[in-house]
């Protein structure tokens, strides 16, 4: 682990989410089309295949095949968590304020470290499948109320397996890409036949994902205390929602077209080493889940998240809600166990979604759904207009970060854009 006090002699402000104890992983180009594997440190990229390419990484595990040299994160996820941890070591060793190698060395450190604002991030991970969970009680709990009354609002299954589905990982986006507006069949309650058009219910869901680095077998189960050796990292999820197409559609099968268009993620994929110094206990559990999901320990992380909302003629971004991670009921340990349990297989680049995350008050619900409780609370924005959904034109921005003493470990931000149908 990195000691909280440690420092780097990259200029890292108090207040800024990469500091030494983070070093989250991205792909990057520096405007040459070269994609390669950086890290984030201050408000600087590392170039680790330029650091790799300099002999830096010969006394580990990586040192045969420069694996930094890559379009995606996955040929170094592929090689597991002993690997991680030498390359995170490697890494924070260069970084440190009193190491002299890559400090005093000018020629290196001009060609490997880049302003972040001078690179492009792009898409961190080649993502093989998604899933997506449901693992909010909060949440659950209020869409459960609104379509099926307080009294039925959690199905009977709910608190015995953590509920998830198949998602789509071919429309899964970086931060910054625009998203389009899904056109879709949909039947307002009051009309006799469906009508196919444009989603009028389009929303967001905070989320939070998490990366496999090392899959199983097929047929070989994760047991849930062996599940942290295979989980890389975790990043900022939206999980676009068209309300109105999602509700005609999800009868018997659950959701389908009105998740697939479109989900985005943030571009840094912050390490589980990095965040194990926030680790919580989760909510307490009720009725105790079944033997195969009893982690040891705790499964929770203390994650400060925020959604924002503005719109073209905004300035500024609106705060829509402020929430954590930790309040999830169902932990991602127990969600990967219960995912693998029937045999499915998991592989390196697989990402799962925790479920849209809102806490136990009005002001942290984790969708516009919740927020303006199904339209009949809309919000006023500060440009005059109202919103019970998302218009066209609107960005939607997402942000998280740890809070150590004196230092933050943070994910940055994923923000999308809405494109007319
Ligand atoms: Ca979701």
């Amino acid at each position: 682990m990195i000691d909280g006090a440690a420092t780097s002699w990259v200029e890292v402000s108090s207040e800024c989410d990469f500091p030494i104890q983070n070093l989250p992983y991205g792909i990057f180009d520096a405007n040459d089309k070269r994609l390669r594997v950086g890290v984030a440190i201050g408000d600087s990229v590392l170039d680790l295949a330029a650091i790799h390419d300099a002999g830096l990484f010969s006394n580990t595990m990586l040192a045969d095949e420069n694996v930094f040299a890559s379009s995606s994160l996955n040929g170094f996820m592929s090689k597991g968590r002993e690997a991680w941890t030498q390359a995170r070591q490697r890494i924070s060793e260069l970084l440190s304020s009193d190491n002299p190698t890559l400090r005093d060395n000018s020629a290196l450190r001009s060609q490997a470290l880049k302003p972040m604002s001078q690179v492009n991030l792009l898409m961190p991970v080649a993502i093989g499948d998604f899933t997506d969970f449901y693992s909010s009680k909060e949440h659950a709990t209020n869409v459960g109320t609104m379509f099926r009354g307080k009294d039925n609002a959690l199905m009977p299954n709910w608190l015995h397996l953590p509920v998830g589905y198949h998602g789509r990982a071919s429309t899964v986006f970086a931060s910054g890409v625009d998203i389009r507006r899904p056109k879709g069949q949909t039947k307002a309650d009051e009309a006799a036949a469906p009508s196919f058009g444009a989603s009028r219910l389009l929303d967001f869901e905070l989320e939070m994902g998490f990366f496999l680095g090392t899959g199983n077998q097929p047929g070989e189960p994760i047991e849930i205390n062996q599940t942290k050796d295979h989980i890389f990292g975790m990043v900022l999820l939206n999980d676009w929602s068209a309300r109105d197409i999602q509700k005609w559609e999800y009868v018997p099968l659950g959701p389908f077209l009105g998740k697939s268009f479109a989900t985005s993620i943030s571009p840094w994929v912050v390490t589980m080493d990095a965040l194990e110094p926030f680790r919580v206990a989760s909510p307490k559990q009720d009725p105790t889940p079944l033997p195969y999901l009893g982690l040891d320990g705790a499964g929770a992380f203390d994650i400060q998240l925020q959604a924002f909302i503005q719109s073209e003629k905004m300035t500024e971004p609106m705060r829509l809600t402020a929430t954590n991670y930790k309040y999830l009921y169902w932990n991602m340990f127990q969600q990967l166990a219960h995912h693998t349990v029937n045999g499915t297989g998991m592989r390196t680049g697989d990402l799962c979604g925790s479920g849209t995350i809102s806490g136990p008050t009005e002001d942290s619900r984790g969708s516009m759904l919740e927020i303006c409780w199904k339209g009949t609370k809309p919000i006023t924005l500060p440009d005059g207009s109202e919103r019970k959904f998302f218009a066209d034109g609107d960005t939607v921005i997402i942000n998280g970060w740890c809070e150590g003493e004196g230092y933050r470990v943070g994910f940055g931000d994923v923000r999308a854009k809405i494109l007319p149908a």
